[in-house]
């Protein structure tokens, strides 16, 4: 439990609502060590309206729709900015991510309400702002991204093949509060807590395998990477996965863990070229990375039938390694890298086509366009293509509509066979 003088205690504490699951589990878990934690509202016009009218144009969007999100809660009745606080991840890497708290100070400063208090744990200090709790918070915390990431997987790979509308999203919300109610209990020891996660997740898994569906081969299979924030979040994205579902695709969605063992990975790299491979630092961050891998392992272990065929890459370095002949990470640093990597292996996986989501102007989104023609040229012509979110509307199922044409005739004569998923086996037998 968090002490009395910790800066969050009695606060009401706001979490981005990036992406469902994830966030509000990591809500859950800051509940579990005595914060009286929430998601931000579901984004709305407000939230652009907000965004665009305390930023000049030249930040990013994922910046507008969060920093929108927190200036809607200081329009709310009864709002107290001694009782409140926003939380919001930074960190050093080589993008405006950066600033997003620094800015959203200087804004809430212009509002009359600098004393919000703005909680910003860094991965570099390896979240040691829980103070005596950041052990049972970083432990926490990490099992309900994966817990989350597993939730949406099943979500994906099993919406498009519903027989009964809206039983996939339903099952969905369902799981997502399952799991709140399972990582909001404080527990005696970070055992207990994962028996009871594991007991949760085992009922999600019938849950999704309960729900009766109709598989087609023929689907186009398309892999989402992009920017973390406009991908995941249904509001920025304009909805992009469903719209994509709704013209009769599949979508695999990159994860939120895969970004953390790539940080992980940038972390050991730097460690390396200062010379400090056999620090203290070096020690903290590889009993970190074993704690984490059995953590995920125990709770991937349980869907292993279930996600055959969506398989992750067992390591990073292969994702890395994908990128290697285009973005290599010993020279490129960022989520550039992550995507290239990552699109080769979808390709390599037999899916039919690569979207990359990012915000206008986000270099990330640049710098993967000027290579995914390569990435493509080199991968039998796969279909890649980047779609830009800056909270305006364009004809995005036309778009759509043309990508999945060059999916479909990809898929005709694509080199690499995707692996079908159980319950096509089952569905054919
Ligand atoms: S990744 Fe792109 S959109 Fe996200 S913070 Fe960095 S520059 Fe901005």
């Amino acid at each position: 439990m968090i002490p009395r003088t910790h800066p969050l205690y009695g606060k009401k504490t706001y979490v981005p609502r990036m992406v469902e699951g994830s966030a509000r589990a990591l809500a859950a878990i800051m509940r579990s060590l005595g914060v009286d934690a929430d998601v931000t509202p579901h984004s709305n016009s407000r939230t652009l309206d907000l965004g665009a009218k305390f930023s000049s144009g030249d930040e990013c969007y994922p910046l507008k729709v969060t920093l929108g999100d927190f200036l809607q809660i200081i329009e709310q009745p009864g709002f107290d900015p001694k009782k409140t606080a926003f939380f919001m991840a930074s960190g050093h890497g080589p993008c405006r991510f950066g600033q997003y708290a620094q800015y959203l100070h200087f804004v809430l400063g212009q509002r009359g309400c600098s004393e919000v208090t703005i909680f910003q744990p860094t991965t570099e200090k390896g979240y040691s702002d829980f103070g005596e709790a950041s052990n049972l918070f970083t432990r926490g915390a990490w099992r309900a991204i994966v817990a989350g990431d597993i939730v949406l997987k099943l979500l994906l790979k099993t919406r498009p093949y519903e027989c009964n509308l809206g039983s996939a999203d339903a099952a969905y919300e369902e799981s997502v509060k399952a799991l709140c109610d399972v990582l909001e209990v404080p527990y005696p020891s970070s055992h207990k807590q994962m028996e009871a996660l594991c007991q949760c997740l085992l009922a999600v898994r019938e849950r999704f395998r309960a729900l009766p569906v109709q598989f087609d081969p023929t689907k186009p299979l398309i892999g989402v990477v992009g920017e973390i924030f406009c991908r995941l979040n249904e509001f920025s994205n304009d909805e992009l996965v469903r719209r994509l579902e709704a013209a009769g695709a599949e979508v695999w969605m990159n994860d939120i863990s895969e970004w953390i063992w790539y940080t992980n990975a940038d972390q050991h790299r730097h460690l390396r070229v200062f010379g400090q491979r056999f620090s203290l630092e070096a020690a903290g961050a590889h009993t970190r990375n074993y704690i984490q891998r059995k953590d995920e392992h125990t709770l991937v272990a349980m869907f292993r039938e279930d996600f055959r065929g969506y398989e992750e890459p067992h390591e990073i370095s292969e994702v890395l390694e994908g990128a290697e002949p285009y973005l290599p990470a010993r020279g490129v640093n960022g989520e550039m890298v992550v995507n290239a990597g990552k699109a080769v292996y979808f390709a390599r996986k037999g899916l039919d086509g690569v979207i990359d989501i990012s915000p206008f102007t986000c270099m990330n989104g640049i710098v993967g366009e000027a290579v995914y023609p390569r990435i493509s040229r080199d991968h039998a012509g796969i279909p890649i293509r980047n779609f830009y979110f800056d909270g305006t509307h364009s004809d995005l199922d036309r778009d759509i509509g043309i990508f999945l044409e060059l999916a479909r005739s990809y898929q005709r004569h694509k080199p690499w066979r995707r692996e079908m998923p159980v319950i096509a086996r089952a569905a054919t037998a």
